[in-house]
């Protein structure tokens, strides 16, 4: 039977009514490009939120992270090291730039990227006399990894980090916001993220000379000659600048989109956390994640009932849960790359990927369609 009730997403776009000013102001002064007015703020507004020199908009975050990958001469024969357990955008730049990834486990605590199995893994290559050029720290729904423990091993090697803050724009991690630790930080503003521009991403750094060389590939490395005259490979990757305008209206409102998620989480913990075998993602006490998406493990070993049949279930409510995301090291894309472990003969992110669920968690979510999930859950549970 097909179920009737209202469709709930995992994650909706939610506008605030404040976009249509600034789509209206490209329309009246004619700038439907991919540069513009909107553009230039959003850039501007985007880094001073985030407290950083300069920020660059681009059509989305892969494309950042590609940008990013070639700042740093990033290229064929080179190692990348890359957390496992995240979406794949983190990892198909380095495959652009015909680099290696190689991938890292999580630690228990922030589901992020192990300390430890960063250690391990510099040494291991160390021990055959090669570094990566590049190290992907991914921040997972919304929570920022540990910057500091993970910065110091970067440090001691000199390798330079990327953070892909894709899905923790708005967290803070001791103060400073998500995505600001790196040489590069790049953001998503894809339909499903905290706040959207439909499609479209950003590439920030202090940096301000690369961000600038990040420019012009992104405009197809056009020379500054009247002539169409290119001297090195470019992209199509400039962001619109309708989009643009739909990125300042939301950047307006993303501390209540913040809060909005946050208290989302708050209900689910609240309805659900008492039941053995579910265990929320911590929240750690070194910053503040935005709960992007609520996501915890269940154990079907004590709840008798697996993720996978959770979302199975919900889906006959016409409700969208999903699994955390597949590690990358399990890939098929990926069969062939090393990984290393958080601690000899323990994947964290194996476990993870094996109990791990993500609940519908829309900064629009009513209290009454969050009340039809956790119905829909407690009588999986009995
Ligand atoms: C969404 C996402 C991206 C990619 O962003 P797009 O704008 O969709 O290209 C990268 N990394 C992570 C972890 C993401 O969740």
């Amino acid at each position: 039977m097909v179920n009737q009730l209202r469709r709930i997403y995992l994650s909706n776009p939610h506008m605030s009514g404040g976009e249509q000013k600034y789509i209206q102001h490209a329309f009246d002064s004619n700038w439907i490009a991919p540069l513009g007015p909107n553009v230039d703020a959003f850039e501007k507004e985007l880094a001073e939120y985030v407290g950083i020199r300069g920020a660059l908009a681009l059509s989305s975050g892969t494309a950042a992270i590609h940008l990013a990958l070639r700042l740093l001469g990033v290229g064929p024969g080179d190692l990348v090291f890359c957390s496992s357990l995240t979406f794949i955008a983190s990892a198909n730049p380095i495959l652009y730039q015909g680099a290696e990834p190689v991938f890292i486990d999580s630690e228990h605590l922030s589901w992020n990227m192990s300390p430890e199995a960063l250690k391990e893994a510099f040494l291991d290559t160390e021990s055959q006399g090669r570094t990566p050029k590049a190290v992907i720290v991914v921040n997972l729904y919304g929570q920022s990894a540990d910057m500091n423990r993970l910065l110091e091993t970067c440090d001691h090697y000199g390798v330079p980090v990327i953070e892909d803050a894709a899905e923790s724009l708005g967290a803070v991690y001791e103060d400073k916001a998500s995505g600001t630790f790196g040489k590069f930080g790049i953001y998503s503003f894809n339909g499903n993220k905290i706040i959207t521009t439909s499609g479209g991403g950003m590439l920030v750094s202090d940096d301000c000379n690369a961000l600038e060389k990040a420019r012009y590939w992104s405009t197809q490395a056009r020379d500054p000659a009247r002539h169409y005259q290119h001297s090195e490979v470019g992209y199509n990757y400039r962001l619109s600048n309708i989009l643009a305008g739909i990125g300042r209206a939301q950047l307006n409102v993303l501390e209540e989109r913040i809060k909005a998620r946050r208290l989302v989480f708050e209900r689910y913990k609240a309805a659900l956390s008492h039941i053995d075998g579910i265990d929320f993602m911590p929240e750690l006490s070194y910053g503040r994640s935005t709960r992007w998406l609520t996501a915890l493990t269940v154990d079907p070993k004590v709840c008798g009932v697996s993720p996978g049949e959770i979302v199975g279930a919900m889906e006959k409510e016409n409700i969208e849960a999903r699994p955390v995301w597949k590690p990358m090291h399990l890939q098929p894309l990926f069969q062939s790359c090393r990984y290393y472990f958080h601690s000899k003969g323990e994947s964290v992110s194996d476990k993870l990927f094996e109990k791990g669920l993500c609940l519908p968690s829309s900064s629009n979510l009513s209290e009454k369609e969050q009340e039809r999930v956790i119905t829909s859950l407690r009588k999986l549970f009995k």
